[in-house]
């Protein structure tokens, strides 16, 4: 049975739920927004209007398109509000039992024809819809961060995910104007697996003292020519999601060279996750961001 996308739930309205649920609303979906934190919920809106003003600013989009956009995104903190959704895009924090819990309970309310995703960056697609009651109606959609300014959308098939299944999330992507790469259900998939050690190798060559924060960044944007220094990457990304993913490579695929960084680690145990918490590889509490190291 061809399933077709017209009404999405979205799990989780952090950095990555709220970008998914701008650019559903703004290709003409219904979008419900679910989190358990009505604070999250409340500034996740504010931050979708936000980034919407912005692109009516830039002549991006019409000032209709920003109203008809937000009055198309509902906010619940229950999951009885994503009963009637064709699609629900899981894209609460990385961590596969909080995911597994989210399935069990929400596979009580949802419709059996819809399809579950996840937006998981590293976790195994197979296992996460081993959770679900419906392993062949489950896919990995992994948008990249931020989701309104980037084209690219990882999609990730389980062991058991049907062609039906893979065809609805191609086409939802396509209708989000946004373009697939394939991965196979390795960890960490495609993006993450090449960018993670990278951004893991940065925080070693910070900790060993080869350089600090300043020169790595430095020396990534001029000499390589990242629009980004890979520091300030992981601040944006949040360094709980970075060794989640280190984390997942380490063990997935048994190899020493992914070992997360110590001082990685010990940022996260500090609770110092990057612009989210305002302190990370640089201090954003002032009017510009200060180097920690
Ligand atoms: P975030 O910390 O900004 O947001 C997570 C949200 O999930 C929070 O609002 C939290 O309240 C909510 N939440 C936690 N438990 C929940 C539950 N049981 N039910 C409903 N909501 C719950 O995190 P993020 O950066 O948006 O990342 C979310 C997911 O997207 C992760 O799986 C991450 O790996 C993935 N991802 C992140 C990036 C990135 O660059 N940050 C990129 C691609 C994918």
């Amino acid at each position: 049975m061809t399933v077709t996308v017209r009404k999405v739930g979205v799990i989780g309205s952090g950095q990555m739920g709220n970008g998914i649920a701008h650019v559903a609303a703004l290709a003409g979906l219904d979008v419900v927004l679910s989190d358990i934190s009505a604070d999250r919920l409340k500034s996740a809106m504010a931050t979708i209007n936000g980034n919407l003003s912005r692109q009516v600013a830039k002549q991006h989009i019409t000032e209709d398109a920003r109203k008809a956009a937000l009055g198309r995104i509902a906010s619940t903190e229950s999951f009885d509000g994503l009963a009637a959704c064709d699609l629900v895009i899981e894209t609460a924090v990385e961590k596969e039992e909080v995911k597994r819990k989210i399935f069990h309970d929400l596979c009580a309310v949802l419709k059996p024809e819809a399809i579950i995703a996840s937006n998981t960056s590293s976790i195994s697609i197979t296992r996460l819809a081993a959770a679900t009651d419906r392993p062949e109606r489950f896919i990995g959609i992994h948008f990249m961060n931020p989701v309104p300014l980037m084209e690219l959308v990882e999609l990730i098939r389980g062991i058991a995910t049907n062609d039906e299944t893979f065809d609805a999330a191609k086409a939802f992507v396509g209708k989000l104007g946004k373009q697939v790469a394939v991965s196979e259900d390795f960890p960490a998939f495609i993006v993450n697996r090449i960018l993670l050690p990278m951004i893991n190798e940065a925080i070693y060559t910070l900790y060993e003292g080869v350089g600090n924060v300043e020169a790595i960044d430095a020396a990534m944007k001029l000499g390589a020519h990242h629009p980004m220094g890979p520091l300030e990457l992981a601040d944006f990304i949040g360094l709980d999601t970075c060794l989640s993913i280190m984390q997942v490579l380490h063990e997935g695929l048994a190899d020493s060279k992914y070992r997360p960084c110590p001082l990685l680690v010990k940022y996260v145990e500090a609770g110092w996750l990057g612009r989210k918490t305002q302190r990370g590889f640089y201090d954003y509490r002032g009017d510009k961001p200060v180097p920690t190291r």
